[in-house]
Order: structure tokens, then C-alpha cells, then sequence
């Protein structure tokens, strides 16, 4: 979802962005109107996440998936090894990616535990000089989240994939060499990827990245080597306003907390639904629950859908159904499913 204040603002702005008789999508984006939405929206990001000075933040495209390539490129260096902790679909293809630039190190994974829970840390088989350690703070598909950020040596930079979970509840920005999250979940409409990099991590990419992918390059360029998704990194930049309107990211944590103890209260004492995931591992932006049988899950669907409960199939590649309760779903939002699914059970319970 995005808030409906954003969709509104932009609606409202659409045709004539502030008076100048054009919309966002037809400036240039190197006019001085659209640099300053840019500039901004970086500000504000800066602002929510308290991004340290000697971060830069990045305005991409490829989404998250093409980061998965970037990030060996920029930051494995022929002779090093990486390591990924695996703990479900998004991690495997991290490191699937990854595998195809250089030496990749699997130090743990849950996929024997089916990806429902988070292997300990004391267990985790870590490189001593790896390049960097890669991990998934929470695993989409599977509704798996670290209940902390891994504690490990400060010369390792620590790399997150937050596509799922970014400005959901603060995060030590310092504590991490790279942050990076495609914007479509937590941010913005899909086509823009952000990247928050230490300064110490740019210009050392392998010789034959392209430039669109190379950090250094992308923050001398004000991730304007080419033309940007423009209108996705103003729609993102209102998001941000919206975000710091309703508290910041505490706020949000908070409210997200919230929402996810009804559903996964409901679930658990439903007799009727199920969750496999380990609780302290639990997400909170990603619920996935199953029905007693599979034969329901159709009519689940259909019934929702008439009381405008949308998008709750789960992933294609786990079936089953998955509720994402994103920053910008309201609390109602999740009232009104937990109404639903205890109408649902009570008429078709055994
Ligand atoms: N990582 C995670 C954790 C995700 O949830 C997703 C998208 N669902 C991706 C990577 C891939 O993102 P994109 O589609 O932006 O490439």
C-alpha cells in the first residue's frame, strides 16, 4: 500500500507540479525544479534513518535483484571471499548472484529448518577476512525476520538486503557497510532502488562493472549517470514527508508492532489458521498463515476480495496465503482482516 494522503498529494500535483504547469514526469531531470525534489527527498530519508555524513545514498534502478550483482561487483575483489547467511528465497538468490562474480562463503542456513527460523549466530561458520557478510534482515516470502543486527568484527562491513523491511522500525545505519531495498514496499512505487553506502566502500569495483552499477561512480553523478526514475523518486520523497508527518520511523515501529501482535494473536489462538514460523523470529511486515485445507484457499480469496481484502495469496513458490502489512496499512486494515478471518473460520469450521 501507499498512504492514501500520498496518492491524493499526487493526484492533486499531477498536472501542474507547484505552479510550473508541468507535471514531475515531464521535467528534466536535470532541471533545477527536479534536483531539488531529489535533493529532498534525500534529505528526508537522511533525516528518518539518521544516515551518518560519510554514507552516500543512492537513487537506482534494477530493483534489489540487480543489487544482488552490484554489490559482488563493487565489493569482491578476485582472491576474497563473501559470506551469505541464507535464510530463505531472497537470501538464495543473493547468493546465487553473487556466486556468478566470486567466492561465496555460505556461513549458515536455516533451509534444513524449511527457512522457519534464524540459525544462531555462535554457530555460523564466518570467513576471517571475508570481503563483506550479506544477509536478509527479513526474509519476504517466508515471513522470517532477525530479531537483531548480526554482531560481528567492525573491519567485516555488514550488508543488508532491507527491501522488505526499511523504515519499518529504526536500524543503526552505522553498525552496516551497505543498506539497500527496492523501493516498492516500504518507500514507493516499484522502479527505484535505494542504496546507502560508507564512503569507504566506493571505488573499488572490479574493472569491467558498468558504470551504471558502480558506486563510485553513481554518487560523483548524484545517481544521475542517466536519467533516473523520476517520478518513482518524487513519489518516494512524498512517502518520506508522510513518514515523518506521522512520527518517523519510531512511529512506525510502533504501529507496526501493533498491527502484527493482532494478526499473529488472532492466528494463534484461531485453531483454524496456522504459523510455522519460530516467534522470536517472527515478521512484522509479512504474515504468512495457512488453512486447514488447501481446497479453502480459493474461496479465502474470493470472500476477501468482496470486503476489499486484497493481494493476501501467498508467494507462487509457497502457496498458502500472506497477509503484508507494509508502513502505510492501518491499523483498521488489519482489524478488518482478523474480522474476516474469524468469519471465514466460524463458517467453515468442522
Ligand atoms: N529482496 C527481498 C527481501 C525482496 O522482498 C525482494 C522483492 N520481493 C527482492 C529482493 C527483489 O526485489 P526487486 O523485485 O526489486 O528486484
Amino acid at each position: 500500500m501507499l498512504p492514501t494522503a500520498v496518492l491524493e498529494r499526487a493526484q492533486r500535483e499531477l498536472p501542474d507540479w507547484q505552479g510550473l504547469g508541468m507535471s514531475v514526469m515531464e521535467m528534466s531531470h536535470r532541471s533545477d525544479e527536479f534536483v531539488h525534489v531529489a535533493e529532498q527527498a534525500e534529505t528526508r530519508l537522511r533525516q528518518l534513518m539518521q544516515i551518518p555524513e560519510n554514507y552516500r545514498v543512492l537513487f537506482l534502478q534494477g530493483g534489489a535483484s540487480l543489487q544482488f550483482s552490484a554489490i559482488p561487483l563493487n565489493l569482491l575483489a578476485a582472491g576474497r571471499t563473501a559470506d551469505y547467511i541464507d535464510t530463505g528465497i531472497w537470501s538464495q538468490k543473493a547468493i546465487e548472484e553473487a556466486g556468478r562474480f566470486g567466492q561465496v562463503n555460505v556461513a549458515a542456513s536455516s533451509r534444513e529448518q524449511q527457512y522457519r527460523t534464524i540459525p544462531e549466530q555462535s554457530q555460523w561458520q564466518l570467513t576471517p577476512q571475508a570481503a563483506y557478510l550479506h544477509y536478509t534482515p527479513n526474509e519476504t516470502i517466508g515471513g522470517l525476520q532477525f530479531d537483531a543486527v548480526p554482531d560481528i568484527t567492525a573491519d567485516i562491513p555488514l550488508i543488508a538486503d532491507a527491501s522488505s523491511c526499511i523504515l519499518s522500525a529504526p536500524l543503526p545505519v552505522a553498525r552496516f557497510g551497505l543498506i539497500y531495498a527496492g523501493a516498492q514496499k516500504n518507500i514507493g512505487p516499484a522502479g527505484l532502488t535505494i542504496v546507502i553506502v560508507r564512503d569507504d566502500l566506493t571505488g573499488k569495483a572490479q574493472s569491467a562493472t558498468p558504470s551504471l552499477l558502480d558506486y563510485a561512480a553513481q554518487a560523483k553523478n548524484g545517481s544521475m549517470i542517466n536519467t533516473p526514475p523520476t517520478f518513482a523518486w518524487y513519489l518516494a520523497g512524498l512517502v518520506f514527508e508522510w513518514m515523518q508527518e506521522q512520527g518517523g520511523v519510531e512511529a512506525m515501529q510502533r504501529l507496526n508492532q501493533q498491527k502484527a501482535a493482532l494478526l499473529y494473536d488472532y492466528i494463534d489462538q484461531s485453531g483454524f489458521y496456522a504459523n510455522p514460523i519460530d516467534r522470536r523470529y517472527r515478521s512484522i511486515m509479512n504474515i504468512p498463515f495457512t488453512l486447514p485445507h488447501a481446497a479453502l484457499e480459493k474461496p479465502f480469496l474470493q470472500q476477501a476480495a468482496v470486503v476489499g481484502l486484497l493481494n493476501l495469496a501467498g508467494h507462487r513458490s509457497v502457496g498458502g496465503m500472506r497477509a503484508s502489512i507494509y508502513n502505510a496499512m492501518p491499523l483498521e486494515g488489519v482489524q478488518a482482516l482478523v474480522a474476516f478471518m474469524q468469519d471465514f473460520a466460524g463458517r467453515h469450521s468442522a
